[in-house]
C-alpha cells in the first residue's frame, strides 16, 4: 500500500515524541507500505514564532509571517527524517516547494491550485521514506505560503490525493469519531466507518476532530481518510465515500452546538423581497445564518426566527437596527441561551420515523423544541440551553448509539 501518514502538533510535541513517530513509520515501512509522512511543527511552536513577530509588529506583512511560520515545520521533518535515518531507513525530508506544492498567493490563508508530485514519487520508487513539511506551500513568484492555521491536514490529504495514496492517516490526540462527544455521554462509541457527509455535519455541528476543508478536500479527491491516536495502537475511525459503507447504521452520530444564538424579528412588514433585503444585508456581513422559520401573523405582518453563531451577534444586531429604523421590522429580541442538537445519519435517508424519534425523545423528557430542520441525512432542533446535555444523552440512548 502506499499510505499518507499525518502526525499533528502533539504527536511530534517532544523530541521522544518524534522519536516514537519514527518507530511507527519504520513499522508501517517494514510491513512493505511506501510511506509519506506529513509533519506539523511541534506543539506550541507555530504560537511561539507568532508571539516573536507580535514582539516587533502589531500588523507585521503577511509574507514574512508566512517565512516565519513555515519554519516550524521544517524543523519536525528534518528532525523525523534524521531520527529515521540513525535507525537505519532511507530518507529525505522535503519542504512544500520540493514535495511540488504550489499554492495562490494569499499568505497566511494560501490555497493549493496544484501538486507536482514527481520530487515524491521519485524518491519513493528510490524506496525512501518521504517526510514532507506540512501547512505549507510556494505561490507563483515562488514565495513561501501557508494555509491557514491548522493547514497540515489540508497538505496531507492534498498529497495523498496528488500521489494517488490508498490511505492518508491523520494521527492526532484522539482516538477516533465518536457517536458523540465522550465528555457529555460516557457511552459513547468509536465509529469504525463513517461517510464524508456524515463527517462533515459532525463537523459543522460542533465536533471537532478534523477540519472541515481537509475533510471537503478528501471527498472531493476520493481519498480514504483515517483518524486515529498516535499515543496507542488502537484502530481509528475510517471516512469514506457512503458506497463503501456498507451496513450503514440509521443514526451515526450526536452533535451538539452550543455556541449558536437566535434572532427573532416580528411585525416584519410582508411585502416580496423583504426577506431578500434582510438576509443580503446580512450576507453582506458576513453573517452565518443557519435555520430560518418564517411564520405569518393575524395582523397582515410576519414573524421571521433565524440562528446565528455567537460571535455574528453584534453584526447581526446592527443589520437588524437599521431595518427596525426604517419600520420594517417592529421589534427584536436575541436569545444566546439555546443550543442546537443534531441527529447525523445517512441511514435516514432510506427510513421514515427518524425525525419523530428525536421529537418524541425531547417530549420524554420534558424538553421543548423551539426551532426544527432537516436535511436528508440530518435533523437539528434548537433548544434552550440548560436542557442541552439531557437531550443529547437522550438522543443517543432512543437511537441505541451504545450498542
Ligand atoms: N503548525 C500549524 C498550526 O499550528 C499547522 C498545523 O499544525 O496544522 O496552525
Ligand atoms: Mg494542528
Amino acid at each position: 500500500m502506499l499510505i499518507v501518514q499525518k502526525f499533528g502538533g502533539t504527536s511530534v510535541g517532544d523530541l521522544e515524541r518524534i522519536a516514537n513517530v519514527a518507530s511507527r513509520v519504520s513499522e508501517s515501512k517494514k510491513a512493505g507500505n511506501d510511506v509519506v509522512v506529513v509533519v506539523s511543527a511541534m506543539s506550541g511552536e507555530t504560537n511561539k514564532l507568532v508571539g516573536y513577530a507580535e514582539h516587533f509588529s502589531k500588523n507585521p506583512a503577511r509574507a514574512e509571517m508566512d517565512m516565519l511560520l513555515s519554519a516550524g515545520e521544517r524543523v519536525t521533518a528534518s528532525l523525523l527524517s534524521i531520527a529515521l535515518q540513525e535507525m537505519g531507513y532511507s530518507s529525505v525530508a522535503m519542504t512544500g516547494r520540493k514535495a511540488g506544492i504550489r499554492t495562490d498567493t494569499h499568505h497566511t490563508k494560501a490555497r493549493i491550485e496544484d501538486i507536482n508530485p514527481q520530487n515524491m514519487k521519485s524518491a519513493i520508487a528510490q524506496g525512501k521514506i518521504v517526510v514532507v513539511a506540512g501547512f505549507q506551500g510556494v505561490n507563483e513568484n515562488g514565495d513561501v505560503t501557508t494555509l491557514g492555521r491548522g493547514g497540515s491536514d489540508l497538505s496531507a490529504v492534498a498529497i495523498a490525493g496528488a500521489i494517488n495514496a490508498d490511505l492518508c492517516e491523520i494521527y492526532t490526540d484522539v482516538s477516533g469519531i465518536y457517536t458523540t462527544d465522550p465528555r457529555i455521554e460516557p457511552k459513547a462509541k468509536k465509529l469504525d466507518k463513517i461517510s464524508y457527509d456524515e463527517m462533515l455535519e459532525l463537523a459543522s455541528l460542533g465536533a471537532k476532530v478534523l477540519q472541515n476543508r481537509s475533510v471537503e478536500m478528501a471527498k472531493k479527491l476520493n481519498v480514504n481518510l483515517v483518524t486515529r491516536t498516535s499515543f496507542s495502537n488502537e484502530e481509528g475511525t475510517l471516512i469514506t465515500k457512503e458506497e463503501n459503507i456498507m451496513e450503514a447504521p440509521l443514526v451515526s452520530g450526536i452533535a451538539l452546538d452550543k455556541n449558536q444564538a437566535r434572532i427573532s424579528l416580528m411585525g416584519v412588514k410582508d411585502r416580496p423581497g423583504i426577506a431578500s433585503d434582510i438576509f443580503n444585508k446580512l450576507a453582506s456581513a458576513e453573517v452565518n445564518v443557519d435555520m430560518i422559520i418564517q411564520n405569518k401573523a393575524h395582523d397582515g405582518t410576519t414573524n421571521i426566527d433565524f440562528t446565528v453563531p455567537v460571535g455574528d451577534l453584534q453584526d447581526s444586531k446592527s443589520v437588524v437596527d437599521g431595518f427596525v429604523k426604517k419600520g420594517d421590522i417592529n421589534a427584536d429580541s436575541y436569545n444566546e441561551d439555546i443550543c442546537k442538537v443534531s441527529v447525523v445519519g445517512v441511514g435516514m435517508k432510506s427510513h421514515t420515523g427518524v425525525a419523530a424519534k428525536a421529537f418524541s425523545t425531547m417530549a420524554d423528557n420534558n424538553i421543548n423544541i423551539n426551532m426544527i430542520s432537516t436535511s436528508e441525512i440530518k435533523v437539528s432542533m434548537v433548544i434552550d440551553e440548560k436542557y442541552a446535555e439531557l437531550a443529547v444523552r437522550g438522543l443517543h440512548d432512543a437511537y441505541e448509539l451504545d450498542k
